[in-house]
Formats: C-alpha cells, sequence, structure tokens
C-alpha cells in the first residue's frame, strides 16, 4: 500500500435523491446514488473508485456464487441536530472486517483504505443520511471473491464494496422469539465468530420454521448439546435476572457485536452488575416462568435494542411483561441514540464526524 489512497470519483449525472421520502422509507430498497469499488488482483488491492450505484456483471463462474466466498459489515450514519454525518464506531467494524475474512482466505483490507473509503463516500451521498429522529444511513461494506474458476480453493481475486441505503424510523417492535434446540447456526471451529456468507443463508430454513410457528426469530443454542444460549439471528442476547446482566461470552460461535460491547461498556459505566458467562437455557427458562426474569433483549445494529416480548421453549410461551417497566434495556436504548447523534458528550470516543 502506498500511504496515499487515491480514490478517483464518477458522479451521477443527477441525483435519485428525489424519489426518498424520510418519512416513510421503504427497508433496504431505495440505495443511495453512489457506491465505492475497489479490486484485489496481483496480491494488492487497487482501482479504489466511487462510480454511480449500479449493476456489476460476474461470470457464471464466479466462485463465490458457488461456494459463498464473502463477508460483510453493517453499520449506521446519523445526523447531529446541526447536520453534521456521525458515524458509530466504524473502525470497529473495519477491524471485525478483517477478522472475518481471515477465516474465509479473504486478503485483509487495510483500515486506513477501509476509513478513507467509506469517510470519501459517506461525504458524497451526505444527503443520504436522513435526519428524521430514529433514521440512520444503513451502510453495507463486503468482500467477495470474483475468481472465474468453478474449483475449490482460496481466491487469487477479489472486490470490495460499499453501498449504502436509507432505512426508516421503525419502531422496533418487541419480538417474539424461540429457543431452539435442533437446529445450530454455528459449532466450535466453525464460522459462528465471522460475518459470512453462508451462515446467514444456512440460517433461513430453521428462521423460516419458527416463523411458521408464530415466531419473530429465534435464539440459537450451543450445536453440541443445545443447552446454552448463543445469540439471535443477527443480534446478541442479553437478560437480567436479580439486577444483573446476563450474556453469552463472545466465544468462536457467537458474532462479537459492537452494539453488545456498547451496552456491556454503558452498563459497567453505569455500576451494573455484568456477567459474561455460558448462559443456560433452563436458568432463562426457569426465570420467565417464576417471574425473575426481568428484561430479555437482543442488541445489534439494525435496531439497536430489540425487546422481548415472549420467549418459546418446547411446547411452552412465556411472557415477559410491559415493555415499558424495563428499566435498562429502555434507559440504554435511550443513551445510545443520544450518543450516535451527537446529543450528549462522547466520552467513550465512539463517534467520527465525517
Ligand atoms: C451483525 C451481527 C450481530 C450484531 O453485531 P453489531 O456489531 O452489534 O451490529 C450479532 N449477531 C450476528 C450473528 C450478527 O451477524
Amino acid at each position: 500500500m502506498t500511504d496515499t489512497i487515491d480514490i478517483s470519483i464518477n458522479k451521477v449525472s443527477q441525483s435519485n435523491i428525489g424519489t426518498l421520502d424520510v418519512h416513510n422509507i421503504p427497508f433496504a430498497k431505495i440505495y443511495s446514488d453512489h457506491m465505492f469499488e475497489a479490486d484485489y488482483r496481483d496480491g494488492e488491492w487497487k482501482n479504489f473508485r466511487i462510480v454511480p450505484y449500479q449493476n456489476i456483471s460476474v461470470s457464471p463462474a464466479n466462485n463465490t456464487l458457488h461456494y459463498a466466498i464473502t463477508v460483510f459489515e453493517g453499520m449506521k450514519a446519523y445526523k447531529n441536530e446541526d447536520g453534521e454525518v456521525l458515524l458509530f464506531r466504524p473502525e470497529a467494524n473495519a477491524k471485525r472486517l478483517n477478522i472475518s475474512a481471515e477465516r474465509m482466505c479473504i486478503p485483509e483490507l487495510p483500515e486506513e483504505l477501509f476509513m478513507e473509503a467509506l469517510t470519501t463516500l459517506i461525504k458524497l451521498d451526505s444527503q443520504w443520511v436522513p435526519s428524521v429522529p430514529g433514521t440512520s444511513l444503513y451502510i453495507r461494506p463486503f468482500i467477495f471473491a470474483t475468481d472465474e474458476y468453478i474449483g475449490i480453493r482460496p481466491s487469487d481475486t477479489f472486490k470490495f464494496m460499499i453501498i449504502t441505503c436509507p432505512v426508516g424510523a421503525y419502531y422496533s417492535a418487541p419480538v417474539n422469539v424461540k429457543i431452539e434446540t435442533k437446529f445450530s447456526r454455528a459449532f466450535q471451529g466453525g464460522t459462528g465468530f465471522a460475518k459470512a456468507g453462508g451462515n446467514y443463508a444456512a440460517s433461513l430454513y430453521p428462521a423460516k420454521m419458527a416463523k411458521a410457528q408464530g415466531f419473530d426469530q429465534l435464539i440459537w443454542t450451543d450445536a453440541e448439546t443445545h443447552q446454552y444460549i448463543e445469540e439471535s439471528g443477527t443480534m446478541n442476547v442479553m437478560f437480567i435476572i436479580d439486577n444483573t446482566i446476563i450474556t453469552a461470552p463472545a466465544s468462536g460461535t457467537i458474532l462479537k457485536g459492537i452494539t453488545r460491547d456498547s451496552v456491556l461498556t454503558l452498563a459497567r459505566d453505569w455500576g451494573m452488575k455484568i456477567e459474561e458467562r455460558k448462559v443456560t437455557v433452563k436458568e432463562i427458562v426457569e426465570a420467565a416462568k417464576n417471574g425473575t426474569l426481568q428484561e430479555a433483549f437482543g442488541v445489534g445494529t439494525a435496531a439497536t435494542i430489540a425487546h422481548i416480548a415472549r420467549i418459546g421453549f418446547e411446547d411452552e410461551v412465556y411472557d415477559l411483561g410491559p415493555i415499558e417497566e424495563r428499566e435498562f434495556s429502555n434507559k440504554v436504548l435511550f443513551e445510545l441514540d443520544r450518543i450516535k447523534t451527537g446529543k450528549v458528550e462522547d466520552k467513550f470516543n465512539w463517534t467520527l464526524k465525517v
């Protein structure tokens, strides 16, 4: 890598922003004007460019189409009250992308390149970051293999891209979750810790089965015994019993969420008790049964906090009581929103102005 990163910019002749109604944003349907693209060839990342958002063409023998040699990130940009754009902990996404990449034999993407690509693109499309309370710009960086070769081997060529789309002020409705004890998402030695495409493909069928039973999402358990709670589809999960936050450790089978870390950091700062340890299905179901489960919620970039309304296990469904009474999860949701939109002092240095 040279120390200056030259990004060529080819702007749209006419912005598509007129099609966006910020008060009614359809989820992941309207993409911003531009996208970032880079190629990996001959052992290095090159051809850094921003171009109008458009289709790309790949060979039918593209190895990602066949073998899912792909990793991604998900993050958001927000507007503060002065209309400036803030990114939330983007360096953490840059780091995690490389952790995922290594597991899939995808070459390291220099963090400076990630940050330069990201900030240049977001600056150019800053009008796409909505300012209506609760809205944000969802950012999707991803890398995929591009060899025209259907043999199974690590790829020699790759593409890194960033696309973005505004997302609405969706009030995240409380979710009904099912504790899954048949299917598995991840196992020791597998790819659970990586944001790798195939993990999500494999989770669709179990999630569809749960939907048919009236659940919104799954809570995965460990693949070996199904006795320990791991996480949800795109969220880590936390429980509060006895005024203590209980969550599974971010081990090899769990995606290490940036929201998870942010929530735990705030909780620690507020003097809450935290236990990062194996969480048994039994203790959660018992606490739900006897009314000592004070709160249960998912944490992730999409919803920040998703309150769990009901938990299904085997043939029973347990109602967890009123959302308004959930002191910690409501407080941390409010605080994270204020930090992300620059309404309070950013004492952990989490936001980056672009
Ligand atoms: C992305 C993701 C999360 C949440 O991570 P954040 O960095 O908080 O968005 C949790 N679990 C899985 C499986 C994920 O893919």
